[in-house]
């Protein structure tokens, strides 16, 4: 269906020519400069990948514009936006924000390993194999947390989801969650979800009837809660049909997912799925009779890869792959430099909107909020070293600065350093504050950057955290030895005592504090679902050979989309560029308004 229609419904923003395909003028080609900061995010692991941008994958011009919603302008387009990395440095995590309501911490540079998973789902495991999952399945499967899940129950039904026949009051039984009498509740907490996230909104109510999702079958995996729940919901009034699993054993809203199950979708998760649930799951949304998917939207590669080995086959109906995570897109990359991609795919994670509002604006609010929670400290007055100024460490130092803290700055950049000091922090190394400060926050992406001989020099007290990367940042192993006492004092909050009664307060064992202990604005997960919608529709909707069988950026018109989408909420009044004006700035008037190099 032409989607185009939609567009001239669009009243409220006017957002004519963003781009699709076939408005990439093919062999244009995406420099490193031109979209390295997007890729890399100044991140030394990072650097290679981002150095290594190529332009082979180039959306080829044939065909119609796909992108519902949009309409096009072919003469102005922006250059492709299809990027392929090179290997990045295989040693290290990363964390990246999910758009459900979550963070995760994936393992950005941890060379991918995968289980030779099982197909046979008979084993139940016991309670003790729940606890100890093997690391088989991805880092971000298990290391996050999703806070947003701190509703789901904890009945004391231990029967696992499996075990149990549940219908929805249709008489629909396609589903495997906890418990079905929870829809009410999980209802609600979409409904809540909804208000945060008016593109998602926007995009149901502007579509009015038009399906550009018609005959797509989407198989998702992602967190499930309610946040994912409005991005399936909004999907499904778009005209998919949805199967979605977990893509992370403990970040499942019951409530939610009990929710979806009511409504008709067919979703297999709870929380505190064993890893053998997990594949069990993921496997239930792809292998069932009579229904095939024909695209995929994964969060961590879980999923893809589950497909990729299992039943390869399917590739030939699928058309493509969205993929929101740093280490699914590292996947994806992988995939596509050893000649095994076999559809094309579409990379959220590096999308502009995400990576600015995830890393900034997320951080800015959850900083204090992941704080609070775990130890009601104070911040007027207090003192504390933030490291690294990037994208997180400016969100955090904002929100200190804002509280009355003393704010120290580490930072190897010269230029996040003077931009640390023209806002009007004390740029210093650690070694000359780390007596004296009351919290020290990581936010560098690095590895080791407070390490044991920082610890020993820490004042009684000083709480230690880290927002940046997996848990790297903070050398903790080295405080597992015998001199060392550890007292669990709260949930996600460790003493570490030495042996002269000094004591540090340590959050989430080092790994990212507010994807531990506290929740993530659902404002900024609505602008990674609309992307992730958009890119759904985009690669939906693309006729034959627009996308190769590579890996692409969202066009920069896309990026200005979703967040014109998002505006309407403030009711912020955006100017409009006069005929001359843009002859003069050489823009189109309706975008894209930056070059692809634009550091925004
Ligand atoms: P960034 O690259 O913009 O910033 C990191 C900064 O740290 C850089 O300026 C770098 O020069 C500096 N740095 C590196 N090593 C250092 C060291 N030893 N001492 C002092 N400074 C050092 O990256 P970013 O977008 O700010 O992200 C930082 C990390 O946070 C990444 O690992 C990212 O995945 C993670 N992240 C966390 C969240 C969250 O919610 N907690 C959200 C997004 C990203």
């Amino acid at each position: 269906m032409s989607v185009q229609v939609v567009a001239a419904k669009m009243a409220e923003v006017e957002l004519k020519d963003v781009p699709t395909g076939k408005d990439l003028p093919a062999g244009s080609p995406i420099t490193p400069t031109s979209e390295g900061k997007s890729l890399g995010r100044n991140d030394p692991h990072e650097a290679g990948s981002s150095a290594a941008a190529s332009p082979t994958a180039e959306p080829s011009k044939a065909g119609e514009g796909s992108l519902g919603l949009l309409n096009t302008n072919p003469a102005k387009m922006p250059q492709a936006s299809a990027l392929k990395r090179t290997d990045p440095q295989l040693n290290g995590g990363e964390a990246f924000i999910n758009r459900d309501g979550t963070v995760a911490e994936a393992p950005r540079m941890k060379k991918i390993q995968f289980a030779d998973q099982k197909q046979e789902f008979t084993k139940r495991p016991s309670k003790i194999g729940r606890r100890s999952l093997s690391r088989s399945i991805s880092q971000s499967s298990t290391d996050s947390y999703s806070s947003a899940a701190s509703y789901t129950d904890s009945s004391d039904d231990e029967t696992s989801p499996r075990d149990k026949q549940q219908k929805n009051s249709k008489g629909n039984g396609d589903f495997c969650i906890k418990n079905i009498k929870q829809a009410d509740f999980g209802r609600r907490e979409i409904e809540i979800a909804e208000q945060e996230m008016p593109a998602l909104m926007a995009l149901r109510k502007r579509a009015q009837g038009e399906k550009p999702l018609a005959g797509a079958k989407v198989v998702g995996c992602t967190h499930i809660t309610a946040q994912t729940a409005v991005l399936m919901e909004t999907l499904s009034a778009l005209g998919a049909q949805c199967r979605w699993a977990a893509c992370n054993i403990y970040s499942t809203q019951n409530e939610v997912a009990a929710a979806l199950a009511e409504g008709g979708f067919s979703v297999f998760a709870w929380k505190g799925e064993s890893e053998d649930d997990f594949w069990w799951c993921i496997d239930r949304c792809v292998n069932v009779e009579g229904w095939q998917p024909n695209m995929i939207l994964d969060d961590g590669g879980d999923l893809t890869h589950w497909i990729y080995k299992k039943y390869p086959n399917m590739f030939k109906k699928i058309k493509g792959i969205v993929e929101e995570s740093v280490t699914g897109v590292h996947r994806l990359y992988q995939l596509s430099k050893a000649g095994k991609l076999c559809v094309p795919a579409m990379n959220v994670n590096d999308s502009v909107t995400k990576q600015k509002f995830d890393n900034l604006y997320c951080c800015r609010e959850s900083i204090l909020d992941g704080l609070k929670r775990t130890t009601d400290v104070m911040f007027g007055g207090k003192q504390v070293v933030v490291c690294g100024y990037g994208e997180v460490g400016k969100g955090c130092c904002a929100a200190l600065k804002a509280m009355g803290s003393i704010v120290y700055v580490t930072e190897i950049d010269p230029i996040c350093a003077l931009q640390a000091c023209m806002d009007g922090f004390r740029l210093v190394k650690l070694n000359e504050v780390i007596r004296q400060v009351d919290i020290v926050i990581t936010c560098t992406g690095n590895k080791n950057v407070v390490v044991r001989e920082y610890l020993d020099r820490m004042k009684n007290g000083c709480i230690v955290c880290n927002m940046g990367h997996s848990n790297t940042e903070i050398d903790v192993a080295s405080l597992r030895t015998p001199e060392l006492t550890w007292e669990r004092v709260r949930s996600q909050v460790d003493h570490v005592i030495w042996p002269d009664g000094k004591r540090i307060v340590l959050l989430a064992e080092g790994r990212l504090l507010n994807l531990s202990c506290s929740t993530v604005p659902t404002f900024v997960l609505s602008i990674t679902a609309t992307t992730q919608a958009l890119a759904l529709i985009e690669l939906y909707n693309a006729p034959e050979g627009r996308y190769k069988q590579d890996v692409y950026l969202l066009p920069k018109k896309m990026d200005e989309y979703v967040a014109s989408l998002h505006l309407p909420t403030f009711d912020a009044h955006l100017t409009e560029l006069s005929d001359e004006q843009a002859k003069y700035l050489g823009l189109n008037k309706n975008g894209p308004f930056k070059p692809n190099y634009y550091r925004y």
